[in-house]
This record gives C-alpha cells, sequence and structure tokens, in this order.
C-alpha cells in the first residue's frame, strides 16, 4: 500500500480534503489565480489571500513515464508517473491506474488511492469513452 504523504503546515489542507475524497487547490482572492503544489503566497501577486477551492478533477495527460527500477517503498510495482493538465489550467504531477498504458491526450477523472496511515493521494484514470 502507498506510503502517507508528508504533511506540513501548508500542504495540510490539500492531504485533509484528499482524505475526505475531496479534490481542492488554493485560489489567490484578490487576483482569482489558482496554483498548485500548495505554498503560502500566490506566484502571480505575492498576495498572502487565499481560499481553497473544489476542482473537478477532470484532466487529460501530457506526459506520461514508467520507472525501470526496483519499486519504490510500499509498492509492489513501481507506479507509472503521469503528468495531467486539469480543467482549469493546472498541471499536476501523479499516478496513473488502469489495465491499460496511458496515452497522451487521454481524458482522465481524479480518483482516491488509501496510504498505508488511513490517508489518501490523488491518483488519475482514463475516463471511459
Ligand atoms: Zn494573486
Amino acid at each position: 500500500m502507498r506510503p502517507d504523504p508528508i504533511q506540513r503546515i501548508d500542504t495540510a489542507f490539500f492531504w485533509e480534503a484528499c482524505a475526505r475524497g475531496e479534490f481542492v487547490a488554493q485560489k489567490c482572492e484578490p487576483c482569482n489565480k489558482l496554483w498548485h503544489p500548495p505554498r503560502p503566497m500566490c506566484p502571480d501577486c505575492h498576495s498572502l489571500e487565499k481560499s481553497v477551492a473544489t476542482l473537478s478533477g477532470n484532466a487529460k495527460v501530457l506526459s506520461w513515464v514508467r520507472q525501470v527500477r526496483p519499486a519504490s517503498y510500499g509498492f509492489q510495482e513501481s507506479p507509472i508517473v503521469i503528468l495531467v493538465e486539469l480543467e482549469e489550467g493546472l498541471r499536476m504531477v501523479s499516478n496513473w491506474i488502469g489495465e491499460t498504458l496511458p496515452q497522451i491526450g487521454d481524458d482522465v477523472k481524479v480518483e482516491f488511492a488509501p496510504t498505508s496511515g488511513g490517508k489518501a493521494v490523488p491518483v488519475f484514470k482514463k475516463v471511459s469513452a
């Protein structure tokens, strides 16, 4: 089973949302920009005024890679690492789940994979046509 995510003060809201099955990102109040990964300050206007926005979980595969090395800790075999572009315009590195290999441009949807300590991490699965 996957190891728990490492939580810090700035990322706790994200991992707590994942554990509830909610997919979120930070949103700048003054300029409305969304950003990920979590950080204290808007990367555009440097404001500290932020809120948490719910994301659709819909995305497209931009790239992917299969690691050629022994499986990472907690995995039977190394996961397929994907780069997705979310419907809201953010990019995220995550893992692919599914029987087939991903294709660039595949429509995917977020799901939450449980971790060994009872938390969850976002992963992406192909949307069936
Ligand atoms: Zn801003």
